[in-house]
Formats: structure tokens, C-alpha cells, sequence
């Protein structure tokens, strides 16, 4: 069986995100740029089902400008066979992702397809879903276990509250919750050994999918900075504050 894994370039999760001035989008100019740490425990979880012979093959995905190669690279570098890049300046909303994805599944057949459960840039939590919509296959979402069952995949995902176990047919598609795993260190001989491994290059025309963006950002702000707090002396007190100063009750 083939794992496709999507990984995405994302600002690096130490870096704190701030707004253009202009408000138009998140400053990307000389920001520390990694692959989301979501997709890191999808290519993780892909390596340790190859480790136990479940899958054969593990090619990982990226969409976005040509620097997505790196991302590519550190995947290939932590285990993944091969890489596939889909070349793009344009900005890619979860609906244009999914539609390239489903494109790449098509070429290539792969039994399952893991991604993160989010991007940390968007924050959409979107793509997998609508993957599975367009394939039309089963989901497992949120995965904080993924283990392989008489020909199908069961998988447990964190809800509120708990987990919910789940038993997928395949093909399927999981996305990974943060407990899933615990990434490897990417050691220097098998970076060097990435640079070798087969990586291929595609435009979102040769795949036929139209990536319009469906969503206009508004505008990108900061939160409101965080007032000071007042110590009250009692329960009295904080009542009245709440009524007379703050009005909410
Ligand atoms: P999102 O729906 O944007 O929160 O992203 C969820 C997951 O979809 C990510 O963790 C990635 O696995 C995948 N994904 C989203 N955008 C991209 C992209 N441009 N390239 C590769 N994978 C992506």
C-alpha cells in the first residue's frame, strides 16, 4: 500500500505571527518558516506503518511556492520514499488543496492519505474533510490512534470529553491529532540521503484544478491587548465591579 502525506510550509510554531501593517494578511518577510507540526506527526505516523510492513511506500505532498521543497526535503529526510510538488505563488485556500490532492490521489492511488488536523497558519481544519468529501472515502479525524484491522483501519480520535474509536474502510483518509506520536530527529546522513530521493514537480494547470480562491480576507488584525486585573477584596465587591464598572450582569 502507497501513504500519501500532505505537508504544508508554515510559519515556524516559535515564531510569534504578527499582521502586515497594512492589515492584508500575516508578515511572512524573514519569518522562520518549518513544516507544520501537524503534518510532522502525519509523516511520522506513515514511517512507523512502513516500519511495521503495513505500507510499502510513502510519498509526501506539498502545495505552495517553490521553497515547499524544503519542507519536502526535511519529509523525505525523516523517512519519507519520494516527494511531489505542486508549484503554485498563488494562495491556496483548504477547498484548492483538497482539489490538487484529489488530483495527485487519481495519479497515484495511494490506500490512505494523512495529513494534519490543521495548519497553524490558517487554523482551518478543513482540508482533510474535504478530501474525503471529494474522494469519497471514509475519515478519521483528530487521530490519537491509528491501528490496522482485518483489511480496514481503526482509528481513535480525541473529542471532547475522551475518544471516540472509529473503524475506517479503505482507501481512508486520517488527520493527526497532537498525541498521535512523537516525531523523530532528522539525522544528518539521512539528510544528505533526501537529496538524492526522486522529487517531481507539478503546476495546479497540469493537474487541471482550478485553485480560485473562494474566500476574501477582510482584514488581519492583533487581539486587543490584555488590560491589567484589580484584586477584589471579596465577593461583595466583585459584584458591584461586574455591575456598575464593567456592566455585564
Ligand atoms: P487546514 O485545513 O488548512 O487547517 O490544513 C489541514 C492539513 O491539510 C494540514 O495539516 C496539511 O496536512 C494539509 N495541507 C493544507 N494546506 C496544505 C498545503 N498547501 N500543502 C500541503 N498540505 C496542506
Amino acid at each position: 500500500m502507497k501513504i500519501l502525506v500532505a505537508v504544508k510550509r508554515a510559519i515556524d510554531y516559535n515564531v510569534k505571527a504578527r499582521p502586515k501593517s497594512d492589515g492584508s494578511g500575516v508578515e511572512l518577510a524573514n519569518v522562520k518558516m518549518s513544516m507544520n507540526p501537524f503534518d510532522e506527526i502525519a509523516v511520522e505516523e506513515a514511517i512507523r506503518l512502513q516500519e511495521a510492513g503495513t505500507a510499502q511506500e510513502i510519498i509526501a505532498i506539498s502545495v505552495g511556492p517553490k521553497q515547499c521543497q524544503e519542507t519536502l526535503r526535511t519529509a523525505m529526510a525523516m523517512g519519507a520514499d519520494r516527494g511531489i510538488l505542486v508549484e503554485t505563488d498563488e494562495e491556496m485556500q483548504p477547498l484548492a488543496v483538497a482539489k490538487i490532492l484529489q488530483a495527485i490521489v487519481d495519479k497515484e492511488q495511494p490506500g490512505l492519505v494523512i495529513l494534519g488536523k490543521q495548519a497553524i497558519d490558517d487554523d482551518s481544519n478543513q482540508t482533510g474533510q474535504m478530501l474525503a468529501a471529494l474522494l469519497n472515502w471514509s475519515q478519521g479525524t483528530f487521530a490519537c490512534a491509528v491501528e490496522f484491522v482485518d483489511g480496514g483501519i481503526k482509528v481513535n480520535r480525541e473529542v471532547d470529553g475522551g475518544t471516540q474509536s472509529v473503524s475506517l474502510t479503505l482507501p481512508a483518509v486520517v488527520t493527526t491529532d497532537l498525541r498521535l506520536n512523537e516525531p523523530r530527529y532528522v539525522k544528518l546522513p539521512n539528510i544528505m540521503k533526501a537529496k538524492k530521493k526522486q522529487l517531481d514537480t507539478f503546476s495546479p494547470a497540469d493537474l487541471n484544478v482550478d485553485v480560485t480562491p473562494r474566500l476574501k480576507l477582510v482584514k488581519v488584525e492583533e487581539p486587543p491587548v490584555r488590560k491589567g486585573g484589580v484584586k477584589v477584596a471579596d465577593v461583595a465587591e466583585l459584584v458591584a465591579k461586574l455591575r456598575n464598572e464593567a456592566k455585564v450582569i
